[in-house]
């Protein structure tokens, strides 16, 4: 006997069958099984430790362990190893949010120590929380064995790897303008930026600059920063641009003469030049009386970047707030004055605005020029800027001291090892590769506290850099050997506190003050896990990863970073795959956001929709687009489940009523003929591809083409024609043949479903093949232990498939013939006419029966269709393809009674389902009818009674306790009453009549 299953539901299926996999260390056991199999090698980018996992987590952490499971199954021995990323700014900032806290200052008056600790605390805390909820995702990993990126052995192997770019020469201090956070008090390296642009507006000036020993003439120059007009030192024209000398008022303004138009007031044109003879001319600064602008000459450079389609066309320079500007400074050998500290505001030297902060500026700034005159117009302006991508502030641009990774050198071999790997999808190369084509040198240090203390050492007496590369080293270097001992954690403040001897010197020297980038952190791991300074075979058996997968972004992030680091230590990529998954957002297809409505939190779309739901939506659609997750898709994947659940809950019904001898694996049976070869072959077909999808990393083709088996040839084909036999008394031969088949299907569709949905999968599994036993001896415990499925050549038939696929195509134009002349498919029609390719008519003739009861027609003439005459008004036709179908629209009489007696059937089958009755039970019908009505009704008893299971027909008042209906026939009200009859003792067979629940009726296209 099997479990009678309830309705679907996935809430309860996961909470069972994760209590299940608890109590039988299933988990453990499906290691032990594949240890020593082949391997296969998937390497965890880090998930933030930092937050409560959100809903966009969870796709990629589906992705990840769909694949690893279908590996597992496959018989792969895996390391199953989770990573949480623990530390750099994120959490710094969550940690300052949490604590109540804003900026460096208030971090340092708390002390490093309690600061460190509170950090680490935050990581532990919520490591925890995302280990809970990623189980709850059904989401099977070693988490005791996870790692953390703040952990002594993360922190020694980039230690290592710094040491490695050292010796290459690659480690360099460079005094650059980077992107800076003022609150945040840290530069933003190149990565970072790239989605740090939003719309803003800002206030952009037009201020006229007096040339040198010429009386009244002026160039006017334009910025959207006023801020930085204090650190001008030249402007930039183009050489081959014309310019204008424009009169206004008795002033002369130079402006490029594209640009003109641009600006109000400009229209009296008095001289053309070409912005060559510009080129060389001293300006008076409008800040020049600043003691930061003392000695500083301003003249007019060339810039062939200058373009006429934005401001004046003659550009404001300022070396120390800009990047192009600080190249173009270096090029022309300006001054660069720096306004701007760390905190964002203007040093000494900068007069009034000295200790005020440049984001908040502008007003102090343009009021200055208006007082000066120089101000020529003012407006407000929408643009693009760059915004810290960690707490929204506006980004400046500033002089600072940072490291660098030099990139030169290892560019090219970058290009060429990601030249290797496999991308899905595949244009993702091209996205790696123009990013490593661009990328500058790579800044590796903050000005932060809680991320990897950078092992650089610079003696200030001799200049020389030590780079640390490991603790025994440092330990060997360190003036204090026990200090290094003593350390708590390689973090601030705590490593601070070693001061090594100089190799050079012998003179004292501490560590810089800068932390590490922390996509140092997380580029380490294809060494720091995998062992690869302390065991190199080890190492060597899983590097590189076969399989990686993140979200695309990190193609700047991870991704990226390492590759950098493999390509550094080791000359190769670190992965073979990469599978690169685009965002997710809310069902209204904006980003999703608490105050918007349409935020769904990971706990509560478990509870609700239950993880395998949430995992089929992300399985589901292609991994390139953005997924729209919402109530709405999981009710819609849920919707399709149902198919399989009806299915499956019509085979437990009739098996458990007929008892037929199943093997306890669930073989196929190998006598199948007719349409249980036909689903054999179209299982094996469907094992081939799906295996094929997943092994080449195309899970959405794996899972339409398992969704395709499942609802049109399991259930809109092969359960749809062999209800019947399912639902006749007697236990034939060939019924047991359809159980053995039906049984086989179920559960290699529910090994094929694990890998994504493993909650429902093991119910069915468990269900049909352990059946309640705690171990069964022919088959594992769980579908999770078992073997993926594999094709049987055996039972493959393509020719079979081919001729069944002729057949539904004449049933669909069949149909659609009906559907053209509006009969209903429940009224029987006397003929219908098919023509087709010459393979039709066998097949036809094979399936005969079946067709004529899909199509509900009496007789079915293969024939040419075109000889019958076109005008012919009593045919309806319809096409799919080369096959025509033409039905007999022409009702006799006895087949409009007919008609009736099967709408009659319909409405006691409603009913049925109405009173709740049993598939097997018996009923007693009672009608109030007219003569005519009553008429066809006795004329149809035995099909009637039959097809509803009424033990009796009569026609008189209905009973107590009866279900109540009314149906229409011939256009007139009749009222049926339906009781459950007493069992009479006589074996009757149970009918299937309409006992399918209404949604497997719902999803297929034929009522008949
Ligand atoms: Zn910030
Ligand atoms: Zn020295």
């Amino acid at each position: 006997m099997f479990t009678t299953p309830g309705p679907l539901d996935f809430v309860a299926l996961a909470r069972d069958a994760l209590a299940f996999w608890d109590r039988h260390d299933v988990f453990a056991r499906l290691r032990a099984k594949n240890r020593g199999g082949p391997r296969w090698s998937f390497l965890d980018g880090p998930i933030t430790a930092n937050n409560p996992m959100g809903v966009h987590h969870a796709r990629g952490r589906t992705y990840k362990d769909v694949f690893q499971r279908y590996k597992a199954m496959c018989g792969f021995d895996q390391r199953f190893q989770n990573g949480f990323d623990c530390q750099g700014l994120w959490v710094e900032v969550e940690v300052e949010r949490a604590l109540g806290m804003n900026g460096k200052a208030e971090i340092e008056q708390m002390g490093l120590e309690a600061f460190a600790r509170a950090c680490r605390e935050r990581v532990l805390r919520f490591a925890a929380l995302q280990t809970e909820q990623s189980r709850k995702l059904g989401q099977w990993m070693d988490w005791p064995a996870s790692y953390y990126t703040m952990s002594n052995e993360n922190v020694a192997y980039i230690w290592h790897f710094l040491q490695v770019c050292h010796r290459r020469g690659w480690v360099a201090r460079g005094h650059r303008v980077m992107p800076w956070c003022v609150r945040c008090g840290t530069s933003i390296s190149q990565h970072e930026m790239l989605e740090a642009y939003v719309e803003l507006t800002h206030r952009s000036v037009v201020v006229a600059m007096p040339i040198a020993g010429r009386e009244r003439a002026a160039l006017l120059t334009w910025t959207t920063t006023p801020w930085t007009l204090p650190a001008n030192v030249a402007l930039a024209v183009h050489p081959e641009l014309v310019y204008e000398g424009v009169a206004v008022g008795d002033r002369l303004y130079y402006v490029a003469a594209a640009a003109r138009s641009r600006f109000p007031g400009l229209g009296d044109v008095r001289e053309r030049v070409a912005g060559a003879q510009l080129v060389g001319l001293r300006y008076v600064g409008p800040f020049d009386e600043l003691a930061a602008q003392r000695g500083v000459e301003h003249r007019v450079i060339p810039w062939s970047d200058v373009a006429a389609d934005e401001g004046t066309g003659v550009v404001h320079v300022a070396p120390g707030c800009g990047q192009e500007d600080f190249e173009l400074g270096r090029r022309h050998g300006l001054a660069t004055v720096a306004p701007a500290g760390e905190d964002g505001c203007y040093g000494t030297g900068f007069g009034p605005f000295a200790g005020r902060s440049v984001l908040d500026a502008t007003p102090a700034v343009v009021a200055a020029l208006r007082a000066t005159g120089v101000l020529v117009h003012e407006a407000p302006y929408r643009h693009r800027y760059p915004t810290c991508w960690r707490c929204g502030q506006d980004l400046i641009f500033r002089l600072v001291d940072e490291w660098f990774l030099r990139a030169d050198e290892l560019r090219p071999l970058a290009r060429a090892t990601n030249a290797e790997v496999a991308w899905h999808p595949e244009h993702m190369r091209l996205r790696m590769d123009d990013w490593l084509a661009n990328m500058g040198d790579w800044c590796i240090s903050r000005k932060r506290y809680w991320g990897l203390p950078l092992p650089f050492y610079l003696c200030a007496a001799c200049e020389r850099l030590t780079v640390v590369g490991s603790v025994a080293e440092l330990r060997a270097l360190a003036v204090d050997p026990r200090a290094v001992d003593a350390l708590p954690e390689l973090h601030r403040p705590w490593v601070d506190a070693v001061v090594i001897r100089c190799p050079g010197c012998g003179g004292e020297v501490r560590r810089v003050a800068e932390v590490g980038d922390c996509w140092l952190d997380g580029g380490i791991v294809p060494f720091s896990t995998l062992r690869y300074l302390e065991d190199r075979e080890h190492w060597a058996r899983w590097f590189p990863a076969d399989f990686v997968v993140e979200m695309a972004a990190q193609i700047r992030g991870w991704f990226y970073a390492m590759l950098f680091m493999s390509v550094a230590l080791e000359g190769r990529a670190p992965y073979r795959t990469v599978m690169a998954h685009d965002r997710v957002l809310g069902d209204d297809g904006r980003e999703m956001h608490k105050s918007w409505g349409n935020a769904v939190w990971f706990d509560e779309a478990v509870e609700r929709m239950g993880p395998d739901v949430i995992r089929y939506v992300f399985a589901s659609q292609p991994v390139t687009e953005p997924i729209r997750f919402g109530y709405a898709a999981g009710r819609e994947v849920t919707r399709r489940f149902l198919t399989l659940w009806n299915v499956y809950t019509l085979f437990v019904t009739y098996a458990n009523l007929d008892r037929p001898s199943l093997a306890a694996d669930a073989a196929a049976p190998a006598d199948a003929t007719g349409l249980e070869s036909w689903i054999l072959s179209r299982l094996q077909t469907t094992v081939r591809d799906v295996r094929t999808a997943l092994d080449g990393y195309h899970l959405r083709r794996a899972v339409q083409t398992l969704e395709v088996f499942i609802q049109d040839d399991l259930s809109n084909w092969y359960v749809r024609r062999r209800r019947r036999w399912f639902w006749k008394g007697e236990m034939t031969g060939e019924k047991l043949v359809a159980y053995r088949t039906l049984h086989h299907v179920l559960v290699r569709v529910a090994q094929m479903l694990a890998p994504v949905t493993p909650f429902v999968a093991e119910h069915l599994y468990r269900a049909l093949v352990v059946r309640g036993a705690a171990d069964v001896d022919e088959a594992p415990v769980s579908v999770h232990l078992s073997a993926f499925p594999e094709p049987d050549a055996s039972l493959e038939n393509p020719e079979l498939e081919a001729g069944v696929a002729l057949v539904r195509r004449a049933l669909s134009a069949g149909l659609a013939a009906r559907n053209a002349a509006k009969l209903k498919v429940r009224q029987p029609l006397a003929l219908a006419i098919v023509s087709g390719p010459s393979a039709l008519a066998t097949w036809l003739a094979r399936f005969d029966g079946d067709v004529r009861e899909e199509l509900n027609v009496e007789t079915l003439d293969v024939g040419p269709v075109a000889s019958v005459p076109a005008d012919a008004a009593w045919l309806a036709a319809a096409h799919d393809g080369d096959v025509t179908v033409a039905v007999d629209t022409r009702l006799t009489p006895a087949l409009e009674r007919l008609g009736l007696a099967r709408h009659f059937v319909h409405q006691v089958q409603m009913l049925r389902k109405e009173a709740g009755l049993a598939v097997a039970d018996r009923i007693r019908l009672s009608v109030a009818a007219d003569a005519d009505q009553r008429a066809v009704l006795e004329e149809h008893e035995v099909y009637i009674r039959g097809e509803t299971l009424a033990v009796a027909l009569v026609f008189d008042n209905p009973r107590d306790g009866s279900t109540v209906r009314e149906v229409k026939l011939q256009g007139r009200v009749a009222t049926v009453a339906l009781s459950r009859a007493e069992p009479t003792g006589v074996s009757q067979a149970p009918r299937l009549g309409d006992c399918l629940p209404a949604t497997d009726r719902r999803i297929s296209p034929f009522h008949p």
